[in-house]
């Protein structure tokens, strides 16, 4: 009985150690079936087939059945291929939205849905149409019918807007912000009057002629049957008044037609073509854009073309195809329809006038051009008269009309002391250029600033106000000479004598003054 109950006792215990064993071996199988599965799983991903970006177009159907599991298919765009494919049962599609990026499994059925790819060529909006579509037209005016990516749907875009496309499949797929634009197109009311300009009356009288006279007395002309010019090419090497000029009028032009304040909206070439490559048309009819709404309400508009030669250069120079097929053109057609809106002038300014399409310049354009030149010594005694007044700290007993003979004397001096450096042109002929060659009214004023500058650091030093005199004059002669010496000589020679509109011809080489 007693050997029964131990034979009893280790059978259970034998029992127990085999289930024990037999746990362990269930554990261990599960472990191992859970590796074998993550092997599998990492042996499917290496040899799994790749899969395929497409671009949404549309959801061409879809509908749930009874146990509530979707069945869809959609419109996409592969590279060149349009398909209609399956949509899995995992992703909505309702949320498929065009222009968004899915991506398609080896089967050809959409797996998942990604974010809109922004990137894509930029054209201008020509038309909007109710149903949502998009007529854009790249630089070369050719047009093309878009619809809307799902992001756009219910965004506002107007003519004129410009949107980023997929030309491939037809999609806007965004819109890209105009601020650009506004930081191009410089907008003031100027204050500039003619009396603030110094030495230019011949031009001022040119202009006014020109542009002030048609616009006051527009019934005069229209007995006469004179068509008052569209526009003023002023030309000539920088820093001379040009824009002085331009503003001056807008502001002229505002006084006698009682509208409070004329408008000066001035843009710089080469500023249009560097920014926007490609889509300078759409920026000139911008521009002229604005000028109508300004002139709107009855106020004159200049529009101020600075560096007209960048952008409305000769056609067949093959400087940029740009240039040559789409501004010139826009620019032209821009400015033949300024005839039926008075209030609009176009004002154009360039050192460079032999680069200048001469289309633009033709009669019924930009036929007046004024020439507007450095200021001989005569001429920078009026202007620095402008700058040097009477009611400034002088030394006592020496009048400012004084002090400006002295200082004329000093700049326009050809003699050595104002030698800036020597040019040789094409045909190897050095010729002198003496500081008088290349002043400017930007240069005179600077000189004086000059003075002025010194005079407030030593008023500051010695804490009473300093005199401005023939010393402090001749030091800021001095220090402009220098400066302007120096600028030549680092400066290209055929660029420098191009742009300066120097006289000696084609400069092809400088050499310092000899010492
Ligand atoms: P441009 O348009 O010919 O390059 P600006 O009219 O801009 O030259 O002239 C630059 C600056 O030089 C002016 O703002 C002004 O301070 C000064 N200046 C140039 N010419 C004159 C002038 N004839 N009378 C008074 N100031 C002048």
């Amino acid at each position: 009985m007693e050997q029964q109950g131990e034979t009893m006792q280790s059978l259970s215990e034998a029992n127990d150690q085999l289930m024990a064993k037999n746990h362990a071996l269930a554990k261990a199988l599960t472990r191992a079936t859970k590796e074998l599965a993550k092997a599998k799983a990492q042996l499917n991903q290496l040899a799994g087939p790749p899969l395929t970006f497409a671009t949404m177009v549309r959801v061409h159907a879809a509908n749930t059945d009874e146990q509530g599991v979707q069945h869809a298919s959609a419109e996409v765009i592969s590279g060149a291929r349009r398909m209609i494919v399956p949509v899995a049962a995992s992703v909505p599609a309702s949320r498929l939205e065009a222009g968004r990026t899915v991506l398609l499994n080896e089967n050809m059925v959409i797996v998942s849905q990604h974010d809109t790819d922004t990137l894509g060529a930029v054209r201008a909006v020509k038309q909007v149409f109710d149903d949502g579509r998009l007529l854009v037209t790249d630089s070369g005016g050719n047009a093309t019918l878009v619809r809307r990516a799902g992001i756009l749907a219910k965004e506002s875009i107007n003519t004129g807007d410009r949107v980023g496309v997929d030309s491939s499949i037809r999609l806007a797929l965004t819109l890209i912000p105009a601020e650009d634009d506004a930081e191009l197109v410089l907008e003031e009311t100027p204050d500039v009057t003619f009396d603030d300009i110094g030495g230019l009356d011949e031009q001022i009288e040119r202009i006014r002629d020109a542009v002030q006279m048609p616009f006051l007395h527009r019934e005069l002309f229209e007995r006469y049957d004179l068509k008052p010019p569209k526009g003023v090419l002023l030309y000539g090497p920088p820093g001379n008044g040009k824009t002085l000029i331009a503003k001056a009028v807008a502001n002229a032009l505002a006084e006698g037609c009682g509208a409070g304040s004329g408008v000066f909206l001035s843009v710089k070439g080469p500023e249009l073509l560097n920014k926007f490559v490609g889509e300078s048309e759409r920026l000139i009819r911008m521009i002229f854009k604005r000028a109508r709404e300004r002139a709107a309400d009855g106020r004159p508009v200049i529009v101020f073309i600075d560096e007209m030669d960048s952008l409305l250069r000769t056609r067949g120079s093959g400087v940029s195809s740009d240039v040559e097929t789409t501004i010139v053109p826009q620019f032209l057609s821009e400015l033949d329809g300024v005839e039926s809106l008075d209030n609009v002038m176009v004002i154009g300014a360039s050192n460079r006038i032999d680069m200048i399409d001469p289309a633009v310049l033709r009669p019924g354009r930009l036929d007046v051009k004024i020439r507007v030149d450095r200021p001989k010594a005569r001429q920078a005694g009026q202007i620095i008269r402008h700058y040097l007044t009477d009611d400034l700290p002088l030394t006592p007993g020496i009048e400012a009309k004084a002090l400006t003979s002295v200082l004329v004397a000093d700049i326009y001096a050809i003699s050595e002391h104002r030698h800036l450096c020597d040019v040789c042109d094409e045909h190897g002929q050095w010729s002198p250029v003496y500081l008088a060659d290349v002043v400017s009214g930007a240069v005179l004023k600077n000189v004086v600033d000059r003075a002025k500058t010194k005079a407030v650091k030593i008023s500051i030093e010695s804490a009473e106000p300093a005199a401005i005199g023939v010393d402090l004059l001749a030091k800021a002669v001095q220090e402009e000479f220098e400066e302007t010496r120096d600028a030549i000589l680092d400066a290209d020679p055929v660029q420098w004598s191009r742009i300066n509109g120097f006289d000696a011809g084609h400069v092809t080489r400088i050499r310092p003054a000899a010492q």
